[in-house]
């Protein structure tokens, strides 16, 4: 079988090959998925629980090994990776507990008695992208076993040794066979089919906007069920009545965190003109201290990106004439120092003023790149935040508390924090508005994306 080289983005070095699967592994996969179905669904409440509760136990024995992979694949930080897997084993504790207590209800209704369960879908399909592989993986296979699925994971393909090492722990803490899957291989091959499948009931993506439309678009041959969880354009929005320093002070874990390779950084800071030079100042000392380097050192903030062509993207957007007209370069205020040798690394970089109209203050960027943009007022505030078809996630900094509520509800996010840069916690539910997706992954809500509801009425008229 065909392999691919994966490989270490710090080192560039290869690290394993993996194996290349096709159309026909897939659909072997979801043959399996299929059969392993009904048993599962069976298995006692309690029961499942139970194998969930031992699969995070094994996540917990293993974080350093998961977490060395992670960095080793991605090139994120040891500290960050170590994190995120014991999300992973959050997660699964978190949906263990939720397995019997996903009820139904009894409906009052005239001549008998209504009430509704929640099926399981049948076969998940889990289209899983490279900046957080095990803790998204995590997020779509905890609430799709708790709720009875079986579900088969297509990791991204330069990212895929977590996920692969992670299907084994749910071997090992007694998953049957085909109850857990991964498949590696291309998204144009496996991404597709798992979209198009007639036996695939259900589809949970996290990737880019433009591969979500197709996976929504593929699906609908089968009016699958579709999650997705697309990119973002997230702001920090700065009050002059903030708390600046600590504005400031946390700005570059909001945007450069993961190398601001995540869907929720705050690459648009926009800041209210009376303190805008201040708040730079603030910065400028803030970023200094983002130390860039080796990943597997724990002091390290931030490592390589993940490819050197992803790279090349980045860069793209700090490049000669994006700054508003050909001849104009972009208002660099800091560009950080990287490692010499190899790895794919960038600088972090603020840009400061930015334009709202360039295309860094509109596009994703998925890098390290920061955009800071000035305001007059609230109501511009608004304007500027909501000016993007995306809506996944944001800050409100401030320190008044009505102005706070006015802006969590006019900003049109699915995530959004005051005074914080937190997006994600387990126990609540995340995901975008507009063009950021739909459906709500993690907390409660996630068991709603994995289960049917179906309403059964006994009559009681003799
Ligand atoms: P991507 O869309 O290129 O790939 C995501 C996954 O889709 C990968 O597994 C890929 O192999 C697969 N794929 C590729 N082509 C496909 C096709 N035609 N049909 C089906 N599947 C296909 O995204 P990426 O570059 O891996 O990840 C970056 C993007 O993910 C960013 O836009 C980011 O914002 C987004 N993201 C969103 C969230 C969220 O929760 N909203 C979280 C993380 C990342």
């Amino acid at each position: 079988m065909a392999t691919t080289k994966i490989i270490n983005p710090a080192t560039e070095q290869v690290i394993k090959e993996v194996a290349i699967q096709g159309a026909e592994e897939l659909d072997a996969a979801v043959a399996r998925a299929l059969a392993a179905g009904p048993a599962w669904r069976a298995v006692a409440p309690s029961d499942r629980a139970r194998l969930l509760r031992r699969f995070a136990g094994l996540v917990e024995d293993h974080l350093e090994e998961l977490a060395a992979l992670e960095t080793a694949n991605v090139g994120k930080p040891i500290s960050e990776s170590r994190d995120e897997v014991g999300m992973v084993a959050e997660v699964f504790y978190f949906y263990a507990g939720a397995v019997d207590k996903h009820r139904g209800a009894t409906v009052p209704v005239a001549g008998g008695v209504d009430m509704t369960f929640h099926e399981p879908l049948g076969v998940v399909g889990a289209i899983v992208p490279w900046n957080f592989p095990i803790a998204i993986m995590s997020w779509k296979v905890g609430p799709a076993l708790a709720t009875g699925n079986t579900i088969i994971v297509k990791p991204a393909e330069i990212t895929p040794l977590t996920a692969l090492r992670l299907a084994e722990l749910g071997l090992e803490a007694g998953l049957p066979e085909g109850v857990l899957q991964v498949v590696t291989g291309k998204g144009s091959v496996l991404g597709t089919r798992l979209s198009e499948h007639p036996d695939v009931a259900k589809v949970a993506f996290t990737g880019s906007t433009e591969v979500g439309r197709e996976v929504m678009a593929r699906a609908s041959g089968t009016i699958k069920r579709v999650t997705l969880e697309l990119g973002g354009k997230s702001a920090s929005v700065i009050f002059a009545d903030a708390d600046l320093e600590k504005a400031a002070a946390s700005t570059p874990g909001g945007v450069f965190a993961n190398a601001g390779q995540d869907c929720c950084a705050r690459s648009r800071a926009l800041v209210q003109r009376s303190v805008f030079d201040r708040y730079l100042e603030l910065l400028a000392d803030a970023v200094a201290a983002w130390t860039v380097g080796d990943p597997t050192d724990p002091a390290t903030k931030m490592g390589p990106l993940v490819t050197a062509a992803h790279r090349d993207v980045v860069a793209g957007f700090l490049a000669p004439g994006m700054g508003g007209s050909p001849d104009q370069p972009v208002a660099l205020a800091h560009r950080g120092p990287v490692p010499d040798g190899p790895g794919f690394w960038h600088p972090v970089s603020v840009v400061a003023p930015a334009d709202p109209a360039w295309r860094m203050a509109r596009e994703e960027i998925f890098g390290p790149v920061l955009a800071v943009i000035p305001f007059d007022d609230e109501e511009e505030a608004v304007r500027l935040a909501n000016d993007t078809p995306f809506g996944l996630s944001g800050s409100i900094w401030t320190r008044d508390s009505a102005r706070s509520l006015r802006m969590a509800r006019a900003v049109q996010a699915g995530n959004l924090s005051v005074n914080s840069n937190s997006s994600v916690r387990v126990q609540t539910s995340f995901g975008g508005m507009k063009q950021s997706g739909f459906g709500r992954e993690l907390g409660l809500e996630a068991l709603a994306a994995y289960s049917e509801v179906k309403n059964v009425f006994v009559s009681t008229v003799d």
